[in-house]
């Protein structure tokens, strides 16, 4: 009898597959794409199967047999599973940790695939016809039960009772009456998503008409849109009925949103709209929760599931839109372990899936725009804001020539208080929270410095008492600020600079009859914090909003006029090569929260550099011009989306070990045949110093993809086999978003 053997993907950081004995016992044998339990080493763990052979390249007496298969069926469908095949391929990430990272918790734990079944309250005969105007009517809470389960014949499950306030004693005590009954029923394995609409569609204006029915049009086959949008142009309402016709055909789609945006109002559009399960993944939610969600995409139950980055590898049983909300966000590549870009793999399953992907942004990422230029997406445009509001003035505030106070100028101080003399709310945008990026000794110039990082820590203050810390936000930090200059002795110590908490402090002092919301991670560390501050700031008359990213993305603010950037320059000369592109997403994005329908809205930029190139064309002729002239440049020093680039990384604690490392990949790159792959570095990363390791960066670039990859499947072999690779850390970045 022949041998078969099982080719598995292990939780490993190797880059490679490893091979097993099918033992004759496993009859039938595990299914590819299904989970067995191998020993490793001393250990056990679970694999997943990628295939099945009669032959092996290791030596038979080398090999151990499996020792039990979990599975009857493949865990995800044939697409998703050729998706984590190929991306492992593409990002160079060792195959095991690519499904390691897409599948849920508690199925690498080895929890049965489908659930057991799950428990439903349900009524009996007599609760279906027990008059409800006798004694019943004594017990508000068991009327309420029954009157609720009396209009779902299929029972509920516990979860769903207790959102509607329904408990179990309340259920208990109706048990005992013989009106309700708990029956355990096992879900069928394919279901059928619920259909119909909670609410009536918006009447589409043409744009969005446009935009809808080229999607519809579309589905059943693969092609890729790029929905180009400003805030507000109604972008959400063209994911809804693009969803609802998804739905209409019996098919499920899957939402990507940022994470700062997956908030319960998201969420909520969504189910004010559809009557169908809705999925929610995002981390928030416990292992249980999530391989629920999960489960309930697989089966088809759930017709709609959104979530964040990871929630591209839920499985779909019968998959039918794919759409990506605020394409450019960052947080769409993960930036640590398999660094894959959640966006590019919605594209590519889509490809799989022969299904439309659709991707919205008021500011496309240059490389969407690139491929929408070269024909490969399809461009769609929404050019104006639904509800009729207009888009903002943008104007510059050249700082060279004003008199400053504390980082505001005179003219936005004067504006900022002739806005709020209008009842009108003002947003201040500064980039940095705490109080101050710098402590700086009067005397001698000295500066505070983390010890571990090659960074200045942020001058924090605390709520509390008003004390101050020092608080490195790369390493985590913190210290009591010295009393003395450890350099030259002086008491003399001053911020310079500023954060949130600062730009907070004096505003109050210049508008103290103003209620003042300071919106930035360390004000919202407390459950709900976020939800409360939006709901505050909603109901408030004139008012000052100061904050961070998070009060720039997501949630609109329609009493607001007045958006104020109190450094831009910060942002557009930063050290990576995307940094305007960022900065310019940025500065639509905080104007996107400003006016509305009858009050059009107003952005000050404060600038040194208000002749700078980018920033003009941005003001003066908005993004689709911002961005081609930043394409231009883009062309011209080969980089993305022009060129493509993969950056290696290494670090380790001693100082000369990383660009030693990386000095001996160039070395053996050189043994390499790649003449078209261009080489930067080694070079110190641009802070050299983290959590007390040194970093190095090697670059390589070129305007193809394909010698680079060739590059790589032949380099990686022979960077794993450096003696040196086990003593730094090490990894590959493809496409990397962010060079620091
Ligand atoms: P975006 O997602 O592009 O930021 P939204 O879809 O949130 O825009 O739309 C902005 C506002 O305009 C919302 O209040 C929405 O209800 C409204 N809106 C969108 N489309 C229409 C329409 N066709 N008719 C009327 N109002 C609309
Ligand atoms: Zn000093
Ligand atoms: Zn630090």
């Amino acid at each position: 009898m022949t041998r078969h053997y099982l080719q598995l993907a292990l939780p490993s950081p190797l880059r490679q597959t490893f091979d097993y004995i099918l033992p004759a016992r496993m009859d039938p044998p595990p299914p590819v794409g299904g989970r067995v339990r191998v020993p490793f080493g001393r250990q056990s763990l679970l694999g997943i199967v990628l295939g099945i052979s009669t032959h092996t390249t290791i030596d038979e007496s080398r090999l151990r047999p499996a020792d039990e298969s979990l599975d009857t069926e493949a865990l995800l469908p044939d697409s998703l599973f050729r998706l984590l095949c190929w991306a492992a391929d593409y990002y160079q990430h060792p195959v095991g940790e690519v499904f390691d990272t897409a599948l849920p918790v508690l199925l690498r734990q080895g929890e049965a695939l489908a659930s057991a079944g799950e428990l439903r309250w349900r009524t009996t005969r007599l609760g279906q016809l027990f008059p409800l105007d006798g004694n019943i009517r004594r017990a508000p809470k068991q009327l309420a039960a029954l009157t609720v389960l009396r209009e779902h014949a299929d029972g509920m499950i516990p979860p769903l009772l207790a959102g509607l306030g329904i408990e179990r004693p309340t259920l208990l005590a109706l048990e005992k009456k013989g009106l309700v009954e708990s029956v355990h029923i096992a879900p069928p394995a394919r279901e059928q998503a619920v259909q119909s609409l909670r609410e009536a569609p918006l009447a589409l204006h043409d744009e969005q008409q446009v935009a809808v029915s080229a999607v519809i049009d579309s589905l059943g086959s693969f092609q890729p849109f790029l929905l180009f949008g400003v805030t507000g142009s109604g972008k959400t309402e063209v994911y809804l009925q693009a969803i609802a016709a998804t739905l209409a055909r019996g098919e499920q789609a899957l939402v990507l949103v940022p994470e700062i945006g997956l908030t319960p109002q998201t969420v909520a559009r969504f189910r004010a709209r559809f009557m169908t399960d809705i999925a929610v993944l995002h981390s928030g939610r416990n292992e249980r929760e999530r391989l629920e969600a999960w489960r309930a995409a697989r089966s088809g139950r759930a017709g709609i599931i959104i979530g964040t980055r990871s929630a591209i590898f839920t499985p779909l049983a019968r998959p039918g839109l794919i759409i990506v909300d605020e394409e450019h966000d960052l947080s769409f590549k993960q930036h640590e372990g398999f660094r894959y870009h959640a966006r590019d793999l919605a594209v590519r399953r889509a490809q799989l899936e022969g299904i439309p992907v659709l991707l919205g942004s008021a500011t496309p990422s240059l490389e969407s725009l690139a491929n929408a230029g070269a024909g490969r997406y399809r461009l769609l445009r929404l050019k104006e804001r639904a509800a009729g509001a207009r888009t903002p003035d943008f104007h510059l505030i050249d700082l060279r020539a004003q008199k400053m106070r504390e980082g505001f100028s005179e003219p936005l101080l004067k504006t900022i208080a002739a806005t709020l003399k209008k009842n009108e709310q003002v947003l201040v945008f500064i980039n940095r929270r705490g109080f101050a990026p710098v402590l700086l000794c009067h005397e001698c110039g000295w500066q505070a410095h983390c010890q571990r990082c090659d960074a200045r820590p942020t001058l924090h203050r605390q709520a509390d008492a008003g004390r101050w810390r020092l608080h490195c936000h790369h390493c985590g930090t913190e210290s009591p600020p010295p009393r003395h200059c450890p350099s030259c002795g002086a008491t003399d110590l001053r911020p310079v600079g500023l954060g949130t908490e600062r730009v907070e402090e004096l505003l109050r002092a210049e508008f103290p009859k103003v209620p003042l919301f300071r919106v930035d991670r360390d004000s919202t560390r407390r459950k709900n914090a976020l939800h409360d501050l939006y709901h505050d700031i909603q109901a408030a008359g004139p008012a000052l909003l100061v904050g961070t990213q998070m009060l720039a993305k997501g949630h609109h603010f329609p009493k607001v006029t007045l958006a104020a950037l109190l450094d831009v320059d910060g942002g557009l000369f930063g050290a990576d090569f995307r940094a305007p592109e960022h900065m310019a997403q940025l500065i639509l994005q905080v104007a996107g929260r400003a006016g509305r329908a009858d009050k059009p809205g107003l952005v000050l930029l404060q600038t040194r550099q208000p002749e700078h190139e980018l920033l003009r064309e941005l003001v003066r002729s908005g993004y689709p011009a911002f961005a081609e002239r930043a394409l231009a440049e883009r062309r011209q020093l080969n980089f993305p989306p022009a060129g493509h680039l993969v950056l290696l990384r290494a670090e380790a604690t001693k100082a000369e070990l990383p660009t030693e490392f990386l000095h001996a990949i160039t070395t053996a790159a050189a043994t390499l045949d790649c003449p078209e792959v261009q080489r930067w570095g080694p070079v110190p990363a641009p802070m050299e110093r983290r959590a007390g390791r040194f970093r190095a960066h090697l670059l390589l670039q070129c305007s193809q993809r394909g010698p680079l990859r060739e590059l790589l499947t032949n380099l990686i072999p022979l960077v794993e086999a450096l003696p040196m690779a086990r003593r730094v850390r090490w990894s590959v970045d493809v496409d990397p978003q962010d060079l620091s």
